[in-house]
């Protein structure tokens, strides 16, 4: 069980980290590393003593990010940076697709800046031309997200760990998480 519940982390500036075993939150908790911050009443036994099981702790000594590299260029990750939402008309739902915004066909590279969420009927209006040829406009200017998103797939968990996540987490990784 405590190999597969997990406990998210919080930097000591209360940004989120990642995820961990809960056995290994235990672990930093007792350890020193890390802080108790929330737990929703599993509790933990072992033969000498019990735990409450943790949902959040935080980390007293502040991780650096800048020695981690980037976050990858993917659909998913493109997704999670424009929120699940085209970005030509704003509409979410499940139909929904990467454009380049340079088509490709025309040279426009697949990166962060020149790949955004489409919805099918936008990306089908713009075929091989540019959003200003089109006539279209881009709800923002796309770029490379600072967020390190890949951290961040939400584990399986007891759904009364998600409801405490959520408080520590961006809503944009919830959104295309479930359909709650
Ligand atoms: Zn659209």
């Amino acid at each position: 069980m405590l190999d597969s519940v997990k406990s998210l982390v919080l930097n000591s500036s209360y940004e989120p980290l990642q995820f961990c075993s809960a056995k290994r939150a235990i672990i930093m908790v007792i350890t020193g590393r890390a802080e108790f911050i929330e737990s929703d009443g599993y509790v933990v036994r072992s033969p000498t003593t019990t735990f409450n099981l943790p949902a959040v702790i935080r980390v007293l000594n502040i991780v650096k990010r800048a020695r981690r590299k980037g976050i990858s260029f993917s659909k998913k990750n493109i997704l999670c940076r424009d929120n699940f939402t085209c970005q030509y008309c704003g509409t979410g739902g499940k139909f929904l697709t990467v454009d380049h915004i340079l088509p490709k066909s025309r040279g426009g590279k697949s990166n962060w800046t020149n790949v955004v969420v489409a919805c099918k009927p936008c990306n089908l209006k713009k075929g091989d031309q540019t959003p200003s040829e089109k006539g279209m406009e881009l709800t923002k200017k796309p770029s490379k997200p600072e967020f390190y998103w890949p951290f961040f797939q939400i584990p399986a968990g007891p759904s009364s760990h998600l409801v405490i996540w959520k408080k520590y987490l961006p809503k944009s990784i919830f959104a295309g998480a479930s359909n709650e």
